[in-house]
Protein backbone atom coordinates (compact mmCIF):
# COMPACT_ATOMS: atom_id res chain seq x y z
CA UNK A 1 0.00 0.00 0.00
CA UNK A 2 1.43 4.03 -0.79
CA UNK A 3 0.39 5.99 1.68
CA UNK A 4 -0.03 9.97 1.61
CA UNK A 5 -0.27 13.42 3.65
CA UNK A 6 -3.71 13.83 5.03
CA UNK A 7 -3.93 17.72 5.21
CA UNK A 8 -2.14 18.46 8.25
CA UNK A 9 -2.54 15.78 10.80
CA UNK A 10 0.16 13.79 11.85
CA UNK A 11 -0.18 10.22 10.34
CA UNK A 12 -0.40 9.07 6.65
CA UNK A 13 -3.42 7.90 4.90
CA UNK A 14 -3.62 4.85 2.56
CA UNK A 15 -3.90 6.09 -0.85
CA UNK A 16 -7.13 3.72 -1.56
CA UNK A 17 -10.14 3.91 1.16
CA UNK A 18 -12.70 1.62 2.20
CA UNK A 19 -16.48 3.08 1.23
CA UNK A 20 -19.13 1.20 2.32
CA UNK A 21 -22.07 2.65 0.49
CA UNK A 22 -21.63 -0.71 -1.95
CA UNK A 23 -21.16 -3.32 0.41
CA UNK A 24 -22.32 -6.71 -0.84
CA UNK A 25 -25.83 -7.89 -0.65
CA UNK A 26 -27.88 -11.19 -0.31
CA UNK A 27 -30.67 -9.59 -2.65
CA UNK A 28 -27.97 -8.74 -5.28
CA UNK A 29 -29.53 -4.78 -5.13
CA UNK A 30 -26.77 -2.46 -4.74
CA UNK A 31 -26.97 -0.57 -1.68
CA UNK A 32 -30.17 -2.33 -0.19
CA UNK A 33 -30.30 -3.24 4.02
CA UNK A 34 -29.87 -6.38 2.77
CA UNK A 35 -26.23 -6.19 3.12
CA UNK A 36 -24.53 -9.51 3.36
CA UNK A 37 -22.43 -9.18 6.28
CA UNK A 38 -19.89 -12.27 6.52
CA UNK A 39 -18.77 -11.30 3.17
CA UNK A 40 -18.84 -7.39 3.64
CA UNK A 41 -16.88 -8.03 6.93
CA UNK A 42 -14.71 -10.63 4.90
CA UNK A 43 -14.18 -7.46 2.40
CA UNK A 44 -13.54 -4.66 4.97
CA UNK A 45 -11.01 -6.38 6.87
CA UNK A 46 -9.28 -7.99 4.05
CA UNK A 47 -8.67 -4.18 2.75
CA UNK A 48 -7.36 -3.60 6.12
CA UNK A 49 -4.91 -6.36 6.45
CA UNK A 50 -3.64 -5.16 2.62
CA UNK A 51 -3.22 -1.80 4.33
CA UNK A 52 -5.97 -0.13 4.22
CA UNK A 53 -6.14 2.75 7.21
CA UNK A 54 -9.60 4.84 6.01
CA UNK A 55 -13.18 3.16 6.02
CA UNK A 56 -15.75 5.46 5.45
CA UNK A 57 -19.63 5.41 5.54
CA UNK A 58 -22.72 7.13 6.55
CA UNK A 59 -25.62 7.62 8.10
CA UNK A 60 -28.51 6.94 5.15
CA UNK A 61 -26.03 4.17 3.34
CA UNK A 62 -27.56 0.47 2.72
CA UNK A 63 -30.95 1.89 4.34
CA UNK A 64 -29.14 3.18 7.84
CA UNK A 65 -27.73 -0.80 8.14
CA UNK A 66 -24.10 0.04 6.59
CA UNK A 67 -22.77 1.51 10.25
CA UNK A 68 -23.83 -1.55 12.09
CA UNK A 69 -21.76 -3.60 9.67
CA UNK A 70 -18.61 -1.36 9.51
CA UNK A 71 -19.37 -1.57 13.78
CA UNK A 72 -18.93 -5.44 13.31
CA UNK A 73 -16.21 -5.51 11.20
CA UNK A 74 -14.09 -3.33 12.92
CA UNK A 75 -14.06 -5.44 15.98
CA UNK A 76 -11.23 -7.83 16.96
CA UNK A 77 -8.42 -5.22 16.94
CA UNK A 78 -9.75 -3.61 13.71
CA UNK A 79 -11.11 -0.71 14.92
CA UNK A 80 -7.23 0.50 15.86
CA UNK A 81 -5.85 0.11 12.62
CA UNK A 82 -8.11 1.76 10.57
CA UNK A 83 -9.22 5.70 11.28
CA UNK A 84 -13.16 5.37 11.41
CA UNK A 85 -15.43 8.39 8.75
CA UNK A 86 -19.05 9.00 9.09
CA UNK A 87 -21.34 11.13 8.33
CA UNK A 88 -23.91 13.21 9.75
CA UNK A 89 -27.17 13.46 8.22
CA UNK A 90 -27.73 16.73 7.73
CA UNK A 91 -31.39 16.53 5.83
CA UNK A 92 -32.25 15.06 9.55
CA UNK A 93 -31.39 18.08 11.40
CA UNK A 94 -34.57 20.20 12.29
CA UNK A 95 -33.54 21.51 15.74
CA UNK A 96 -30.46 22.26 17.82
CA UNK A 97 -30.33 19.14 19.14
CA UNK A 98 -30.53 16.91 16.14
CA UNK A 99 -26.87 16.94 15.90
CA UNK A 100 -26.22 15.23 18.93
CA UNK A 101 -29.27 13.14 18.70
CA UNK A 102 -27.58 11.25 15.29
CA UNK A 103 -24.61 11.84 16.45
CA UNK A 104 -24.74 9.25 19.36
CA UNK A 105 -27.11 6.93 17.90
CA UNK A 106 -24.34 6.39 15.24
CA UNK A 107 -21.34 5.69 17.71
CA UNK A 108 -23.17 3.25 19.15
CA UNK A 109 -24.34 1.35 16.33
CA UNK A 110 -20.38 1.84 15.29
CA UNK A 111 -19.94 0.20 18.41
CA UNK A 112 -17.05 2.92 19.03
CA UNK A 113 -16.45 6.05 21.76
CA UNK A 114 -15.07 8.21 19.11
CA UNK A 115 -15.82 8.83 15.47
CA UNK A 116 -12.46 9.66 14.00
CA UNK A 117 -13.56 12.20 11.02
CA UNK A 118 -17.34 12.98 11.03
CA UNK A 119 -18.69 14.96 7.55
CA UNK A 120 -21.39 16.64 7.44
CA UNK A 121 -22.97 14.86 4.33
CA UNK A 122 -23.42 16.23 1.29
CA UNK A 123 -23.72 19.86 1.82
CA UNK A 124 -25.18 22.50 -0.70
CA UNK A 125 -26.16 26.14 -0.58
CA UNK A 126 -29.17 25.35 1.00
CA UNK A 127 -27.92 23.36 3.80
CA UNK A 128 -25.23 25.16 4.05
CA UNK A 129 -27.32 27.85 5.35
CA UNK A 130 -30.26 26.77 6.25
CA UNK A 131 -29.61 23.70 8.25
CA UNK A 132 -25.69 24.20 9.49
CA UNK A 133 -25.14 27.99 10.33
CA UNK A 134 -28.79 28.74 11.63
CA UNK A 135 -28.77 25.48 14.20
CA UNK A 136 -25.05 26.50 15.45
CA UNK A 137 -24.56 23.40 14.03
CA UNK A 138 -20.59 23.84 13.85
CA UNK A 139 -20.55 24.68 17.47
CA UNK A 140 -22.30 21.74 18.09
CA UNK A 141 -19.33 19.63 16.32
CA UNK A 142 -16.99 21.70 18.50
CA UNK A 143 -18.39 20.53 21.68
CA UNK A 144 -17.97 16.22 20.12
CA UNK A 145 -14.78 17.90 19.61
CA UNK A 146 -13.90 18.36 23.21
CA UNK A 147 -15.68 15.62 25.20
CA UNK A 148 -13.97 13.22 22.49
CA UNK A 149 -16.83 11.78 20.53
CA UNK A 150 -15.74 13.09 17.21
CA UNK A 151 -11.95 13.66 16.16
CA UNK A 152 -12.28 16.23 13.87
CA UNK A 153 -14.97 17.93 11.33
CA UNK A 154 -15.56 18.03 7.69
CA UNK A 155 -18.05 17.78 5.11
CA UNK A 156 -18.78 15.82 1.98
CA UNK A 157 -20.37 17.98 -0.90
CA UNK A 158 -22.69 18.20 -3.61
CA UNK A 159 -22.91 21.49 -5.22
CA UNK A 160 -21.27 23.80 -8.10
CA UNK A 161 -17.40 25.00 -7.05
CA UNK A 162 -18.70 28.37 -6.11
CA UNK A 163 -20.35 27.39 -3.34
CA UNK A 164 -18.05 24.88 -2.41
CA UNK A 165 -15.31 27.67 -2.44
CA UNK A 166 -18.04 29.61 0.00
CA UNK A 167 -18.15 26.79 2.63
CA UNK A 168 -14.81 26.01 3.02
CA UNK A 169 -14.13 29.84 3.67
CA UNK A 170 -16.74 30.08 5.47
CA UNK A 171 -15.38 28.15 8.43
CA UNK A 172 -11.54 28.12 9.75
CA UNK A 173 -11.53 24.64 11.43
CA UNK A 174 -12.66 22.39 9.09
CA UNK A 175 -9.75 19.39 8.86
CA UNK A 176 -10.83 17.73 5.99
CA UNK A 177 -13.70 17.52 3.34
CA UNK A 178 -15.15 14.71 0.53
CA UNK A 179 -15.79 15.67 -2.91
CA UNK A 180 -17.27 14.20 -6.22
CA UNK A 181 -14.07 14.14 -8.29
CA UNK A 182 -12.54 12.28 -11.58
CA UNK A 183 -11.68 12.60 -15.22
CA UNK A 184 -14.93 13.90 -16.42
CA UNK A 185 -15.90 15.89 -13.08
CA UNK A 186 -12.75 18.80 -13.66
CA UNK A 187 -15.68 21.86 -14.01
CA UNK A 188 -18.39 20.26 -12.22
CA UNK A 189 -19.38 19.74 -8.52
CA UNK A 190 -16.17 21.52 -6.47
CA UNK A 191 -14.30 20.72 -9.78
CA UNK A 192 -10.14 20.70 -9.89
CA UNK A 193 -10.25 24.15 -8.63
CA UNK A 194 -12.10 23.64 -5.62
CA UNK A 195 -10.05 20.32 -4.74
CA UNK A 196 -6.48 22.70 -5.37
CA UNK A 197 -9.10 25.79 -3.44
CA UNK A 198 -9.29 23.24 -0.63
CA UNK A 199 -5.71 21.63 -0.41
CA UNK A 200 -4.03 24.85 -0.19
CA UNK A 201 -6.12 25.50 3.07
CA UNK A 202 -4.80 22.52 4.48
CA UNK A 203 -7.87 20.38 4.44
CA UNK A 204 -7.28 17.23 3.64
CA UNK A 205 -9.44 16.12 0.58
CA UNK A 206 -11.08 12.39 0.09
CA UNK A 207 -12.25 11.95 -3.55
CA UNK A 208 -15.12 10.04 -3.51
CA UNK A 209 -16.84 8.62 -7.16
CA UNK A 210 -13.32 8.39 -8.44
CA UNK A 211 -15.07 6.26 -11.13
CA UNK A 212 -18.46 7.47 -11.27
CA UNK A 213 -20.25 4.91 -9.27
CA UNK A 214 -18.50 2.49 -11.45
CA UNK A 215 -19.54 4.34 -15.12
CA UNK A 216 -15.67 4.93 -15.90
CA UNK A 217 -14.77 1.35 -15.45
CA UNK A 218 -17.15 0.31 -18.13
CA UNK A 219 -16.49 2.77 -20.71
CA UNK A 220 -18.17 3.56 -24.23
CA UNK A 221 -16.04 1.19 -27.08
CA UNK A 222 -14.18 4.10 -28.35
CA UNK A 223 -12.48 4.96 -24.82
CA UNK A 224 -11.70 1.16 -24.00
CA UNK A 225 -9.87 0.91 -27.27
CA UNK A 226 -8.23 4.27 -26.79
CA UNK A 227 -6.99 2.93 -23.20
CA UNK A 228 -6.02 -0.38 -24.61
CA UNK A 229 -4.10 0.78 -27.42
CA UNK A 230 -1.50 2.90 -25.23
CA UNK A 231 -0.06 -0.21 -23.79
CA UNK A 232 -0.25 0.24 -20.32
CA UNK A 233 -1.95 -2.35 -19.26
CA UNK A 234 -4.37 -0.75 -16.80
CA UNK A 235 -7.62 -1.12 -17.04
CA UNK A 236 -10.03 1.47 -17.97
CA UNK A 237 -10.89 1.68 -14.18
CA UNK A 238 -7.12 2.04 -13.23
CA UNK A 239 -6.69 4.93 -15.64
CA UNK A 240 -9.40 6.61 -14.00
CA UNK A 241 -7.94 5.89 -10.02
CA UNK A 242 -4.64 6.77 -11.44
CA UNK A 243 -5.11 10.30 -12.77
CA UNK A 244 -6.94 11.33 -9.33
CA UNK A 245 -3.34 9.92 -7.40
CA UNK A 246 -1.30 11.57 -10.00
CA UNK A 247 -2.62 14.61 -8.39
CA UNK A 248 -0.58 15.75 -5.24
CA UNK A 249 -3.74 17.70 -3.56
CA UNK A 250 -5.83 14.60 -3.06
CA UNK A 251 -5.67 12.90 -0.04
CA UNK A 252 -7.37 9.30 -0.28
CA UNK A 253 -9.40 7.76 -3.06
CA UNK A 254 -12.42 6.21 -1.94
CA UNK A 255 -13.90 3.23 -3.48
CA UNK A 256 -17.68 1.57 -2.68
CA UNK A 257 -16.28 -2.07 -3.18
CA UNK A 258 -18.48 -4.75 -3.15
CA UNK A 259 -16.89 -7.91 -4.37
CA UNK A 260 -13.31 -9.35 -3.37
CA UNK A 261 -11.87 -9.34 -6.93
CA UNK A 262 -12.68 -5.53 -6.96
CA UNK A 263 -10.80 -4.93 -3.61
CA UNK A 264 -8.28 -6.98 -4.89
CA UNK A 265 -7.91 -5.05 -8.48
CA UNK A 266 -7.93 -1.68 -6.61
CA UNK A 267 -5.22 -2.55 -3.86
CA UNK A 268 -2.93 -3.81 -6.40
CA UNK A 269 -3.41 -0.58 -8.30
CA UNK A 270 -3.16 1.75 -5.23
CA UNK A 271 0.84 -0.08 -4.97
CA UNK A 272 1.64 1.23 -8.13
CA UNK A 273 0.10 4.66 -7.52
CA UNK A 274 1.67 7.75 -6.91
CA UNK A 275 2.50 11.70 -7.77
CA UNK A 276 2.73 12.86 -10.64
CA UNK A 277 3.19 9.55 -11.84
CA UNK A 278 1.63 10.04 -15.37
CA UNK A 279 3.63 11.21 -18.13
CA UNK A 280 2.46 13.97 -21.01
CA UNK A 281 1.77 11.14 -22.96
CA UNK A 282 -0.94 9.95 -20.57
CA UNK A 283 -2.23 12.74 -19.43
CA UNK A 284 -2.69 13.23 -23.59
CA UNK A 285 -4.63 10.22 -23.33
CA UNK A 286 -7.30 11.10 -20.76
CA UNK A 287 -7.87 14.53 -22.54
CA UNK A 288 -8.77 12.40 -25.25
CA UNK A 289 -10.89 10.11 -23.27
CA UNK A 290 -12.70 13.38 -22.03
CA UNK A 291 -13.57 14.69 -25.71
CA UNK A 292 -14.66 11.00 -26.54
CA UNK A 293 -17.04 11.22 -23.68
CA UNK A 294 -18.13 14.90 -25.01
CA UNK A 295 -19.12 13.94 -28.05
CA UNK A 296 -21.71 11.88 -26.72
CA UNK A 297 -23.46 14.76 -24.63
CA UNK A 298 -26.95 15.90 -26.08
CA UNK A 299 -27.44 19.05 -24.25
CA UNK A 300 -24.47 21.35 -25.07
CA UNK A 301 -24.49 23.05 -21.32
CA UNK A 302 -21.24 24.12 -19.82
CA UNK A 303 -22.42 24.67 -16.40
CA UNK A 304 -22.07 28.64 -16.83
CA UNK A 305 -24.74 29.27 -14.74
CA UNK A 306 -26.01 32.69 -16.52
CA UNK A 307 -29.55 31.13 -16.92
CA UNK A 308 -29.77 31.24 -13.28
CA UNK A 309 -31.73 32.29 -11.12
CA UNK A 310 -34.97 30.58 -12.88
CA UNK A 311 -37.57 32.66 -11.08
CA UNK A 312 -39.21 29.39 -10.32
CA UNK A 313 -36.18 28.12 -8.91
CA UNK A 314 -35.66 25.58 -11.69
CA UNK A 315 -31.16 24.67 -11.21
CA UNK A 316 -31.05 24.43 -14.68
CA UNK A 317 -27.36 23.15 -15.04
CA UNK A 318 -27.51 20.56 -12.16
CA UNK A 319 -30.88 18.86 -14.37
CA UNK A 320 -28.47 19.32 -17.64
CA UNK A 321 -25.17 17.87 -16.16
CA UNK A 322 -27.33 14.70 -14.67
CA UNK A 323 -28.89 13.94 -17.87
CA UNK A 324 -26.01 14.39 -19.77
CA UNK A 325 -24.50 12.22 -18.02
CA UNK A 326 -27.10 9.31 -18.12
CA UNK A 327 -26.71 9.90 -21.86
CA UNK A 328 -23.06 9.67 -21.96
CA UNK A 329 -22.81 6.04 -20.28
CA UNK A 330 -26.05 5.18 -22.05
CA UNK A 331 -27.21 4.36 -18.05
CA UNK A 332 -29.66 6.85 -16.10
CA UNK A 333 -29.39 4.70 -12.90
CA UNK A 334 -27.38 6.97 -10.94
CA UNK A 335 -28.23 9.87 -12.42
CA UNK A 336 -31.61 9.01 -11.70
CA UNK A 337 -30.72 8.18 -8.29
CA UNK A 338 -29.33 11.12 -7.91
CA UNK A 339 -31.58 13.12 -8.82
CA UNK A 340 -34.22 11.60 -6.72
CA UNK A 341 -31.94 12.02 -3.67
CA UNK A 342 -30.01 15.23 -3.60
CA UNK A 343 -31.75 17.71 -5.90
CA UNK A 344 -34.57 19.18 -3.88
CA UNK A 345 -37.67 18.98 -5.35
CA UNK A 346 -38.38 22.74 -5.77
CA UNK A 347 -34.87 22.85 -7.92
CA UNK A 348 -36.17 19.70 -10.00
CA UNK A 349 -36.79 19.80 -14.22
CA UNK A 350 -40.75 19.48 -13.65
CA UNK A 351 -40.94 22.74 -11.97
CA UNK A 352 -39.99 24.59 -15.25
CA UNK A 353 -43.56 26.90 -16.22
CA UNK A 354 -41.64 27.25 -19.91
CA UNK A 355 -41.81 31.19 -19.63
CA UNK A 356 -38.72 31.06 -21.61
CA UNK A 357 -37.19 33.75 -19.60
CA UNK A 358 -33.97 32.29 -19.30
CA UNK A 359 -32.91 31.13 -22.93
CA UNK A 360 -31.96 34.60 -23.99
CA UNK A 361 -29.19 34.54 -21.21
CA UNK A 362 -27.91 31.42 -22.71
CA UNK A 363 -24.51 31.71 -24.92
CA UNK A 364 -25.02 27.93 -25.91
CA UNK A 365 -28.50 28.62 -27.37
CA UNK A 366 -30.21 25.44 -25.72
CA UNK A 367 -33.96 25.42 -25.88
CA UNK A 368 -34.22 24.59 -22.03
CA UNK A 369 -38.14 24.76 -21.88
CA UNK A 370 -38.10 22.17 -24.33
CA UNK A 371 -35.27 20.12 -22.76
CA UNK A 372 -36.19 20.26 -19.00
CA UNK A 373 -39.47 17.86 -19.87
CA UNK A 374 -37.51 15.55 -21.60
CA UNK A 375 -34.67 15.46 -18.58
CA UNK A 376 -37.19 14.98 -15.69
CA UNK A 377 -39.03 11.87 -18.04
CA UNK A 378 -35.96 10.00 -17.93
CA UNK A 379 -34.66 10.97 -14.22
CA UNK A 380 -37.84 11.90 -12.78
CA UNK A 381 -40.55 9.32 -13.88
CA UNK A 382 -37.74 6.59 -15.11
CA UNK A 383 -38.41 6.77 -18.81
CA UNK A 384 -35.89 5.09 -21.19
CA UNK A 385 -33.36 7.34 -23.03
CA UNK A 386 -34.30 8.04 -26.07
S1 LIG B 1 -38.22 28.44 -18.91
FE1 LIG B 1 -38.25 27.14 -17.11
S2 LIG B 1 -36.14 27.11 -16.41
FE2 LIG B 1 -36.33 28.87 -17.78
S3 LIG B 1 -36.79 30.61 -16.47
FE3 LIG B 1 -38.74 29.76 -17.15
S4 LIG B 1 -39.34 28.32 -15.54
FE4 LIG B 1 -37.15 28.74 -15.28
S1 LIG C 1 -26.88 29.39 -19.53
FE1 LIG C 1 -27.02 27.63 -20.92
S2 LIG C 1 -24.97 26.74 -20.90
FE2 LIG C 1 -25.10 28.15 -19.14
S3 LIG C 1 -25.77 26.84 -17.44
FE3 LIG C 1 -27.62 27.68 -18.32
S4 LIG C 1 -28.28 26.13 -19.83
FE4 LIG C 1 -26.17 25.69 -19.32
Amino acid sequence: MKFRKFGTAEWNVSALGFGCMRLPTTDGNAGSGNIDEPEAIRLIRHGIDAGINYVDTAYPYHAERSELVVGKALKDGYRQKAKLATKSPVWLINSKSSFDKYLNEQLQKLQTDQIDYYLFHALDKNRWKNTILRYDVLEKAEAAIRDGRIGAIGFSFHDGPETFIEIVDGYDRWSFCQIQYNYLDTENQAGTKGLQHAAQKGLAVSIMEPLLGGRLANPPKNVESLFAETGRGWTPAEWGLQWIWNQSESAVVLSGMGEMGQVEENIKAADRSGISLLSEADLQTIQTAKELYASKIPIPCTNCGYCLPCPNGVNVPRNFLLYNDAAIHEDPSTPRFIYRTYVAEKERADQCIACRECEPKCPQKIAIAEWLPKVHAVLGEGRPLP
